[in-house]
């Protein structure tokens, strides 16, 4: 009998490994592909594939991604997180691979009713249907509660090796973790920047301002405290030695850099700049360094597209007048 090739979306979570396991015992050959963009890493996937001996294709999926953050058909989670149809689109992505490479199917770790929207049985039949991959998208873990697809239809996956789990409780996934001598996966949460909220707030900032095409921006929205100035300006404050250091060396042109000479302090890298917002940075700084050991006034440096400039700054330096611009 010929044997089915399959392709399974593996994040590195036990459900995805334990998809390529199940689908192994039912008789089929099996490779992983996975996703990478600035939200998240294909560093759990990799180290998962590596552990289960699986070939494994990483694609790069910001372009699909950040498509998706602008603009989610079926909006946003709790956050930026545009989880329904990033799911659907790396499933058509996986098809398209499958489609291309001579694969069978495509596989995912989904258990039914494991989350209460998006994994019933129905939507799991939704899904399959829009990503164009109906009757070639196998779930193994739910597989027997759910119709049979080609593959199985074929006789390429036996059936009878596939299971029938569902809900949200997590003991069966233990005890076949254990049975396949799975020890090493992380949390099946986490991982996703676009589901916390504050870096959610930081991503929307950005892109209602800047936008969201200088990736450049978008790697560092972790970095620095955030701050949106009156005149429009975005400043991103060094919290540390490596922040300030990053930032100094991120600065594209019609960017400015701000950072204090007469005294230790952080350094700014200051976004759509203007004259009164670049003021205001001047201040900033101050008020964020270590000005209260030193006497007078003090000196900071603005480093833009025509050179360098210093200013001194008169004192008082206050953190609490800045609050108002900040991001949380
Ligand atoms: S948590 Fe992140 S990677 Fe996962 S589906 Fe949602 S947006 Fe996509």
């Amino acid at each position: 009998m010929a044997q089915a090739k399959g392709l399974s979306l593996l994040s590195g979570g036990l459900d995805s490994q334990l998809a390529v396991c199940v689908l192994r015992e039912a008789g089929a050959y099996m490779e992983g592909v996975t996703f990478e963009t600035p939200f998240f890493s294909a560093g759990a996937a990799r180290k998962a594939a590596k552990a289960l001996g699986l070939p494994l294709t990483v694609v790069d999926f910001t372009a699909d991604e950040i498509a998706l953050v602008k603009n989610p058909p079926h909006g946003y989670g709790g956050a930026m997180n545009p989880c329904i149809d990033c799911h659907a689109t790396m499933i058509r992505r996986a098809g398209e691979i499958m489609r291309e490479r001579g694969f069978d199917f495509v596989s995912t770790g989904e258990v039914v009713n494991q989350r209460p929207m998006s994994q019933t049985r129905q939507s799991l039949g939704v899904v399959a249907r829009a990503c164009g991959l109906e009757g070639r998208l196998v779930r193994p873990l739910s597989a027997q509660l759910l119709e049979p697809t080609q593959p199985e239809l074929d006789g390429l996956i036996d059936r009878s090796k596939l299971l029938g789990l569902s809900g949200r409780q997590r003991q069966p996934q233990m005890e076949l973790a254990a049975k396949f001598g799975l020890t090493d996966y992380p949390s099946p949460a986490g991982g996703c920047l676009l589901t916390e909220k504050g870096y959610g707030r930081r991503l929307k900032d950005l892109m209602d301002h800047e936008g969201l095409d200088d990736l450049r921006l978008v790697r560092m929205l972790r970095a620095g405290r955030r701050f949106r100035l009156p005149g429009g300006a975005s400043v991103i404050l060094g919290r540390d030695a490596t922040d300030n250091a990053r930032l100094e060396s991120e600065r594209a042109a019609g960017e400015v850099l701000v950072a204090p000479v007469s005294v230790p302090g952080p350094t700014a890298l200051v976004l759509s700049p203007c004259e009164s917002d670049l003021a205001l940075v001047r201040a900033l700084v101050c008020a964020y360094s270590r000005y209260d050991r030193f006497e007078g006034e003090v000196t900071v440096k603005s480093t833009g597209d025509s050179g360098r400039e210093d200013f001194k700054v008169a004192r008082p330096y206050s953190r609490e007048a800045f609050k108002q611009y900040q991001l949380t």
